[in-house]
């Protein structure tokens, strides 16, 4: 059995994936929306939400979706989803939306911060942070382009998996967005690497 780690609460990690490597993210509590953002290890490829809009024809990707890089290489295949509705038009929460949009004046625990800590501790330096997929963010998009937010549909023990196309860096976030969360508190994701 591969060795469970953790996304604490609000908070980030990171970690490497070698080609061929999969990556499952659990929803341990439920309900928890969370940002994966993926470099490749050699820096040149990042996460590219319009290529994967272009190339996939989809602005709602699950099994069989490839999450495409800004130099039009496969970084991702979803190969499994419990959940079925993700997000990739949102960039990650960062201190200024919650200063901006909530009126927040201290500091408050953000995806944009996570992510780029999580990054650091791979040795890579992410700014500018590339799109993010938000995966379990359930944002609805109207006729008139209209956006909102929808509470996630996942649930406790639900899981997406991702196989890595190319050698990759990942930083993984538990949102502290409770409008994500539907106005839960924020809580841990688990996460599981499958060599096979
Ligand atoms: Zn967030």
């Amino acid at each position: 059995m591969p060795e469970m780690l953790s996304v604490p609460a609000g908070g980030g990690n990171g970690l490497r994936l070698k080609r061929g490597e999969q990556l499952r993210i659990i929803d341990v509590e439920g309900g928890q929306t969370g940002d994966l953002v993926a470099i490749s290890e050699d820096g040149a490829h990042r996460l590219s939400s319009g290529r994967t809009f272009d190339y996939g024809g989809t602005i709602y990707v699950s099994t069989g979706n490839v999450l495409w890089s800004d130099r039009s290489s496969p970084m991702l295949t979803i190969v499994r989803d419990d959940v079925g509705r993700h997000d990739l038009l949102y960039a990650p929460c960062s201190l200024e939306m919650y200063r901006m949009q909530y009126g927040v004046t201290g500091y408050h625990a953000n995806c944009y911060d996570n992510l780029c800590s999580a990054f650091r501790t791979l040795g890579i330096e992410p700014e500018p942070l590339p799109s993010s997929l938000n995966f379990f963010m359930n944002a609805n998009v109207a006729a008139d382009g209209r956006l909102s937010f929808s509470p996630p549909k996942t649930y406790v023990g639900a899981s997406m998996v991702l196989r890595a196309e190319m050698d990759l860096l990942i930083a993984l976030t538990s949102c502290p967005a409770s409008t994500c969360n539907a106005g839960a508190p924020t809580r841990p994701l688990g996460f599981e690497i499958l060599s096979d």
